[in-house]
């Protein structure tokens, strides 16, 4: 698979000629510099992004219409949206898949509980820290049961003790879910939580070192 921006003079190819298979359960440590492809691959993987060349699929997962379901992303920043509070933001991926506003409200408590923030279920985004933040995130993802997560640097803007916390609770939630994991990072003691590493340099994916294979 392929992916390039612009053309002619200009063009970047962000990654090139990867292939790779991710297994039911896997945690895939996704490395490399600033500028290796990282979050292109990412973003490619989660169907947020479109190859230049070449094709993603998950056989594993369902789908809706042409899209996967059953993946979840985290995100460098929490993106939350300002105007809601804790709960509906957890919610809303739900509501938007069409889930009964009851329903989707106290999965969203639930999954909030089990990462232990039920205390902030009615806070303001604008209230959290950092790392509040990207553990709401995460409790985002763990209510839409997913069987796949990405993340892509979640840890990427917290000092060091608060990453470990965070990188806890996703791994925890990933556990919960039975689910794989794919998480970017340029941290080795991200990396060295995780089975297996998949290191970028320049859109080239090496050798996978750990367990897994690709193809
Ligand atoms: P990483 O996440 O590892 O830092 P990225 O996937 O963000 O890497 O970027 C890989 C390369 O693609 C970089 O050279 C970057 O400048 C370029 N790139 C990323 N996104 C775009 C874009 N939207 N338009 C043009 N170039 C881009
Ligand atoms: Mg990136």
């Amino acid at each position: 698979m392929w992916r390039s921006y612009g053309r002619g003079a200009t063009e970047i190819t962000a990654v090139r000629g990867v292939t790779g298979q991710v297994n039911p359960g896997q945690r895939i440590a996704l490395t490399g510099e600033s500028g290796s492809g990282k979050t292109t691959l990412l973003h490619l993987l989660a169907g947020l992004d479109v190859p230049t060349s070449g094709a993603v699929t998950w056989p594993g997962l369902g789908l809706r219409g042409d899209r996967p379901v059953g993946i979840g992303v985290v995100f460098q920043a929490p993106s939350l949206l300002p105007a809601l509070d804790v709960t509906d933001n957890v919610a809303l991926p739900l509501l938007l898949a069409e889930v009964p506003p009851d329903e989707a409200r106290r999965r969203a408590q639930d999954a909030l509980d089990q990462l232990g923030l039920g205390a902030l279920r009615a806070a303001a985004p604008d209230e959290l820290s950092g790392g509040q933040g990207q553990r709401v995130a995460i409790a985002r993802v763990l209510a839409g049961e997913p069987a796949l997560v990405l993340a892509d640097e979640p840890t990427g803007q917290l000092d060091h003790r608060t990453a470990e916390h965070v990188l806890d609770v996703l791994l925890a939630a990933v556990d919960a879910l039975g689910a794989a994991l794919v998480v970017s990072t340029h941290d080795p003691a991200v990396a060295d939580r995780l089975d297996e590493r998949w290191s970028m340099t320049d859109g080239l994916l090496g050798e996978p070192v750990g367990q897994g294979r690709l193809r």
